[in-house]
Order: C-alpha cells, then sequence, then structure tokens
C-alpha cells in the first residue's frame, strides 16, 4: 500500500426494498468516514444512490463516479459490500465497473478490504463474492421470517408499528401503555354511552386527545378499528390480511387463513384493556348500526360514470329524516364533483336494475358481443397505423444517433463512461420504442378479430346458465368483476367490460390500482352499448320477455299457465306485452324448479 494518504470515493446504495438495517444509507455513510478516519484515507466524498436501478446505466450517481475515476487522481472506491455496486447476476456490469477501475489504477475497496482488480484473482473473487451475497440475502429473509413466526407464536410483537394503546419492550412483549390505554377505554365508553361513531370523534378532538399518529381528528375508520380489535382483549394475531393479486395486478386486501393467533379471552397473552363484556357489548352494538346504515357494497360504486360531467359515482345515504327504504335509509348514486356538478343524485335500485337488465343482454346472447363493441382510439385501426408510423420514424432516428456515437468513440472523441451512460439511455429507450411497437402490432392484429372477447363470450356463457339462481349480492359481485366503467344515456347503457373477470370487486383496491401503475399488463377492455329504451312504456313480446329472464319462451307460457307467475297485460285481448317493470318482477320470484 503506498505511503501517500490515498484518495478515495465512497458509495452508497440501498433499494426501495431494503431501507432499514443496517443497509441504510446512513449506516453505509457512517461506516465510509469511520474507515477513512481509521486508515487515513483522504475521502473525496461520500455518494449515496436510492432506487433499485438493476444495472449501472440506470444509477447516475454511479456513472458519475466511473466518469471521474477515468479521469485519474482516484486511489480507491469504497463500497461496503459488492453488491452495492452491481447485482451479481450483473457480470456485464461487474467487468464494466473493473475495466474502468483497472485501466485508472484505481482499487475497489469493499468495507476493509483492497482489491486490485488488476490481478485476476480479485476480479474473481469479486464476481463471486456477488453472488455470495446475493445467497446470503435470500438466506437473511428466510431466517427473518422464521423469526418472525416464531416471534409471533410466542405473542410477542413479530412486526408493524405498536398498537394504539400498548408498547413493546425489548423482547416484544406488549405493555400496557397508561395514557393510550386510557383513551382507548374512554372510546369503548363513549360508544356504549350511546354514542355514534362521529360523536366519539368529536370528543376526542374536544378533549384535545390526538391519535397515534399525531393527527387531531379521528376518522370513523380508525374507531371502527379500535372497537373491533380483539388485540385490546389481550389476544396477539399476525398476518391478519395480506394482499391479493388481480389478472392485471391490481393488489387487493384478502382475508387469511394461517394467521398466527396467540393467546384467547379466558387466557390472555398481554394485559387487556377492556373487558370481555365490554367489547361484546360494542360488537353488538356496532351490528345494530351497521344493520341500519349498510355499508353493502354496491352494484357501481365508482364505476358509473356521472352523465354530466363524466367523474365518477358514489353511493350517499339520504339524510332526510323518514325517508327510509326497506328500512335502510334511501341510498343514491351521487356525482363525486357535487355540490359542483349539476346532475341530481340517480336512485340506486332503479339504476342498478337498468344496469343489471344490460349486463344481462349480453349475457344471454354472448355471441352478440361484437355488433356491440363501440369504436374507441385502442380499436381504431386507422389511428393505431399512424401510432405505428411514427413509432417507426422514432426508431430509425434513434439508431442512426447510436451509430454517431459509437463511431465518436470508436475515434477517441469521447471518454468510455460517458459513452457507456448514453448508449445505456439510447439502448433503454430503444427498449421502450420496441415494446410499444410489439402492443401496438398485437392490438392491430386483434384488431376485429374476435380472439379479444372470446374469453369474455367464454365467462358470458357460463353465466348464462346460472344468472336465473343469482342472489342480488351475487349479481352485484358479476356486475363489478365484469364491468370497468359503465355510463347512462337517454337510449341506453354503455359498459367498459373487462376481457377477462377480474377478483376485485372492491372500488377502494380498484381506485389504488390506478393511481400506481403496475409492470403487469392492464387487463384488455371492451366498451359496448346497450340500447335500452325507457323502461316504462317499452313493451316486450313474450320471446323477448323470456330472453331477459334467459328461459325458453315455452318455460315462461307453461310458468304463467300454471300460475307460478302473474299473467302479463294483454294488448289487442291476444298478445301478451311484457313491461320491463313486469320482467323485473318476475325475476325477483324465486322458483324451486331443480
Ligand atoms: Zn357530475
Amino acid at each position: 500500500m503506498p505511503n501517500a494518504r490515498q484518495q478515495v470515493i465512497g458509495y452508497g446504495r440501498v433499494s426501495t426494498e431494503e431501507q432499514e438495517n443496517n443497509y441504510s444509507l446512513d449506516a453505509q455513510r457512517s461506516r465510509f468516514e469511520t474507515l477513512c478516519k481509521q486508515n487515513r484515507w483522504v475521502s473525496l466524498g461520500f455518494f449515496p444512490e436510492t432506487g433499485s436501478g438493476t444495472s449501472v446505466i440506470n444509477r447516475p450517481v454511479l456513472c458519475k463516479i466511473l466518469e471521474r475515476i477515468q479521469q485519474g487522481g482516484v486511489d480507491g472506491l469504497w463500497v461496503k459490500e459488492t453488491d452495492r455496486l452491481s447485482r451479481p447476476e450483473n457480470l456485464g456490469d461487474l467487468s464494466l465497473i473493473s475495466q474502468t477501475l483497472e485501466r485508472s489504477n484505481t482499487l475497489l475497496m469493499v468495507d476493509t478490504r483492497s482489491l486490485d482488480l488488476r490481478e485476476d484473482n480479485s476480479v474473481l473473487m469479486l464476481d463471486f463474492e456477488g453472488v455470495l451475497a446475493k445467497h446470503f440475502r435470500r438466506q437473511l429473509l428466510r431466517n427473518m421470517n422464521r423469526g418472525k413466526t416464531r416471534k409471533a407464536e410466542m405473542g410477542r410483537k413479530a412486526g408493524g408499528a405498536d398498537i394504539y394503546g400498548y408498547r413493546t419492550n425489548e423482547q416484544g412483549e406488549y405493555e400496557i401503555e397508561p395514557a393510550e390505554s386510557k383513551v382507548i377505554q374512554l372510546i369503548y365508553q363513549l360508544y356504549i354511552k350511546d354514542h355514534t361513531l362521529r360523536q366519539v370523534s368529536r370528543e376526542l378532538q374536544r378533549r384535545s386527545i390526538k391519535t397515534k399518529w399525531g393527527r387531531e381528528s379521528w376518522s370513523v375508520a380508525v374507531l371502527c378499528d379500535v372497537l373491533q380489535n380483539d388485540i385490546y382483549l389481550g389476544v396477539y394475531r399476525f398476518r391478519k390480511s395480506k394482499h391479493g393479486k388481480d389478472v392485471d395486478g391490481s393488489r387487493y386486501k384478502i382475508a387469511v387463513q394461517d394467521q398466527i393467533v396467540a393467546g384467547s379471552r379466558e387466557k390472555p397473552n398481554h394485559p387487556p384493556i377492556v373487558t370481555p363484556d365490554m367489547f361484546e357489548l360494542v360488537q353488538k352494538k356496532l351490528q345494530t348500526n351497521r344493520r341500519k346504515n349498510s355499508t353493502r357494497l354496491h352494484m357501481a360504486t365508482g364505476l358509473l360514470l356521472c352523465p354530466v360531467c363524466g367523474s365518477r359515482m358514489n353511493v350517499k345515504y339520504s339524510s332526510a329524516p323518514g325517508y327510509r327504504y326497506n328500512g335502510l335509509r334511501a341510498a343514491k348514486y351521487t356525482c363525486l364533483k357535487r355540490p359542483g356538478c349539476r346532475q341530481n343524485r340517480i336512485p340506486i335500485d332503479e339504476t342498478n336494475d337498468r344496469l343489471w337488465g344490460a349486463l344481462l343482454e349480453v349475457i344471454v346472447r354472448p355471441e352478440r358481443i361484437q355488433d356491440l363493441i363501440v369504436p374507441t382510439p385502442e380499436t381504431d385501426l386507422t389511428g393505431l397505423k399512424k401510432q405505428m408510423a411514427e413509432t417507426e420514424r422514432e426508431e430509425r432516428t434513434l439508431k442512426e444517433k447510436q451509430q454517431r456515437l459509437l463511431d465518436l468513440y470508436l475515434e477517441g472523441n469521447i471518454p468510455q463512461a460517458s459513452y457507456v451512460v448514453k448508449s445505456g439511455q439510447m439502448e433503454a429507450e430503444a427498449e421502450r420504442l420496441a415494446q410499444t411497437r410489439a402492443t401496438l402490432h398485437q392490438k392491430m392484429a386483434s384488431h376485429g378479430k374476435k380472439g379479444v372477447t372470446d374469453g369474455l363470450v367464454q365467462t358470458l356463457r357460463l353465466l348464462a346458465r346460472s344468472h336465473r339462481r343469482f342472489t342480488e349480492e351475487q349479481k352485484t359481485k358479476v356486475f363489478r368483476s365484469m364491468v370497468k366503467e359503465a355510463r347512462l344515456s337517454e337510449t341506453g347503457v354503455e359498459l367498459e367490460m373487462y376481457v377477462q373477470a377480474t377478483q376485485n370487486v372492491w372500488w377502494k383496491y380498484r381506485h389504488k390500482a390506478m393511481r400506481q401503475p403496475t409492470s403487469a399488463k392492464p387487463n384488455q377492455t371492451v366498451r359496448v352499448r346497450i340500447q335500452q329504451s325507457a323502461p316504462d312504456n317499452h313493451l316486450y313480446t313474450t320471446g323477448q320477455a323470456a330472453q331477459m329472464l334467459g328461459i325458453s319462451t315455452d318455460l315462461l307460457l307453461w310458468r304463467i299457465n300454471s300460475g307460478k307467475y302473474p299473467e302479463p297485460p294483454k294488448t289487442n285481448g291476444t298478445h301478451r306485452r311484457f313491461t320491463h317493470e313486469h320482467i323485473q318482477k318476475l325475476r325477483a320470484i324465486p322458483h324451486g324448479n331443480r
């Protein structure tokens, strides 16, 4: 090792998934500073980078450092571990880095060791270490999971933040947090004392009691969680819920079967804050209130678009006293832009009938879907062709640029590191363009072909066999798994239908999925327009009515003649004419014919 003090650059990186533990940037930085002092290195700075860019070209900071090293005068590049530099599987990256270091006589310093990459031995070591690091990381994660499970089984906190009302000691055991546990008891008491959740929230605010995160207002959802969490009875649960992944890559919450439970009401895992009697009382009250307000899933919450402004519509319950429907407060679809939007609230039952009716038209005759499809930008062939031409033009220009860059590099006009950076960027751009072209190509190929809707038609056929027996709840689920968006118009209904049915029927998770684009390809949709005459005055023939009910004409007539179905009014004395309302009535009649 030379006598003169070594000039060393430190490089740190942390990917998004490993922000914690000793991988943190601060840990890497302080390690670098310590070693600088110990070894009397001259620090040329510690340069951190975040993000999980998989290759060197996606890490601008590292690229800058390599350029700096090429200019000479740097004795060492320090990293805490080799996998900070590059993913072990990217041997190409590693050799690029080692080449740069080698040529400029720069040592690679991995924590306390210096590697001279001019010696083959070290290069091999470096590659090898990369692979090992990955292996150990995986093992570490596995051990961590095993450790967590064991901890949870012993009733100790195995992950996540402390819950309001408790704190955990070093062993992860739950201990009562005196001030917070008083608040928990207060919440239970207030709710039992005939306060509503909103009133409880207001009372807490009045007493200036803040939430776990220092917020001044307690949301109804948080209060609801507090009132339902049996951790306050001394029961510890680990892995209460997890997220499922839908066909289009969006995530949604699902119940977990393999949750770990420690302790029970009778044999608490940790000191309870509320008594079982209190807890039971609260559960009963929550249940009755829930029935009153009904938080059930509605057919088109968040899927229905406002006829006036096109924004989403949600369900609101009428607050007018005495305005009840089936014992429930009347629910209506309401534009989210209200009061800014002039669209009135839309009665929910009528609308649901209309929407289900529209879906039913497609279910009953799936093969018709091809005729009902509305052209959209996605299906517009000339538009696709234009986009394709544009993409191809961009690709040609990029190729020329890449060639010019290579020429410059070969002629020695630009340094290697900047060549790497620039060519990398261009490579990425080329890849993006190639992908765009492939998608466009696929869209053009599937244009006007049945292929796209084949899966959809299959699903619809399956539904056609069973839709007669659907409960209201099942109808809602089916509708929501098939339909992405619904628009109402004077003459009918437009449904944006998923080509592949989704699992995720809850709006709040869909909403999330839309905000965060995922790498999975989005679920393709087709837009179909179903003509509907105004429900009140249109009259259907017996054949049409049977079709809408999904049964044969003969069966419908038999049911009417045998008195199972009420007789519809006849026009001109002979022909039966079914109103929309009458068909709805028939749909609601249960019959055990199987
Ligand atoms: Zn609106």
